[in-house]
């Protein structure tokens, strides 16, 4: 059955999405009224705005978008990704088909990676854990999930899948820059790329003075600056696999003494481990995986 129109002030919480639009992403300015009902049941609203004629569904912007599962389905898989659960399983008690759950991982993970970037700004901050690990993707796929925790609140400031590089090193402490209020404190292990890396994004120009007038110039040099500290705390393992020791080194600076960081001073106990059969590693499956380990 058809419903009734909804009263103007329904539509207040709506706004044009068509970027080239004057009232783009301005909700409450009364230019958008109802057009239609759509969906097999006649349950979904057609939206229009009047500044610019644009149609577009209630659902555009959400995960419902294009989507013609139930609502009590998607919030079922999104469930069963925010806990982990395996690709075959979250189609089981989904009671959907196998690529349904990989095209939702891609939607949700696309979805993700977009609020995270738009929420998580001006983080304060004071020290962040850096870490990769090692990830089996199917068939036969390895690929390294590169992390950055906040420390002492787990909070997963960036995540990253690629090689293990100095390219993939700097890509993340530049997110981590990008995010955080002020330059923090980081933690790595021994991996020595991470130290070209951190000079790579936030090293200062250094020109050397020439003495006298012979000889070829100097030529100038990333060098850290006098606000970055950098430790490295290196786990030694014995075969069995076991921490038998553990190495603390000052890379860059000296330790601040007027930080504090309960229980997690010079630790770094939470690398991720995802051993994933999926290609679509989400934000939230990686955010799962640490805390399953914390
Ligand atoms: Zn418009």
């Amino acid at each position: 059955m058809t419903q009734t129109t909804p009263v103007q002030e329904r539509y207040t919480r709506f706004s044009c999405p068509n970027p080239q639009c004057a009232r783009f992403n301005h909700p409450g300015e009364g230019n958008i009224v109802h057009r239609s009902w759509t969906g097999t049941h006649q349950h979904i609203e057609r939206l229009r705005c009047t500044a610019c004629d644009r149609e577009f569904s209630e659902r555009e912007g959400t995960l419902m978008a294009r989507s013609k599962l139930p609502e009590a389905t998607v919030e079922q898989l999104l469930k069963c990704q925010r806990w982990g659960v395996c690709d075959e399983g979250t189609a089981d008690i989904c009671a959907v088909d196998l690529k349904t759950v990989h095209r939702f991982q891609h939607v949700a993970a696309q979805r993700a990676e977009t609020h995270h970037c738009q929420s998580v700004q001006h983080v304060e901050v004071q020290g962040v854990q850096v870490d990769e690990a090692h990830s089996k993707l199917r068939p036969k796929q390895v690929e390294w999930v590169h992390t950055a925790l906040a420390m002492g609140s787990w909070f997963l400031l960036w995540v990253d899948f690629g090689p293990r590089t100095q390219g993939t090193a700097a890509a993340l402490l530049a997110q981590v820059i990008a995010r955080t209020q002020q330059l923090p404190l980081f933690l790595t292990d021994g991996w020595k790329p991470y130290t070209a890396a951190l000079l790579q994004v936030v090293g200062v120009v250094y020109r050397r003075r020439r003495r006298g007038k012979v000889g070829r110039k100097p030529k100038p040099r990333l060098v850290a600056p006098h606000t970055l500290f950098y430790a490295q705390v290196v786990k030694v393992r014995n075969t069995a696999g076991h921490v038998v020791e553990v190495h603390r080194r000052v890379v860059f600076g000296k330790p601040r003494h007027d930080l504090r960081y309960p229980s997690v001073h010079f630790s770094r106990s939470y690398p991720v481990r995802t051993n994933s059969n999926s290609t679509n590693c989400c934000v939230e499956k990686a955010l799962c995986a640490c805390r399953r380990r914390v």
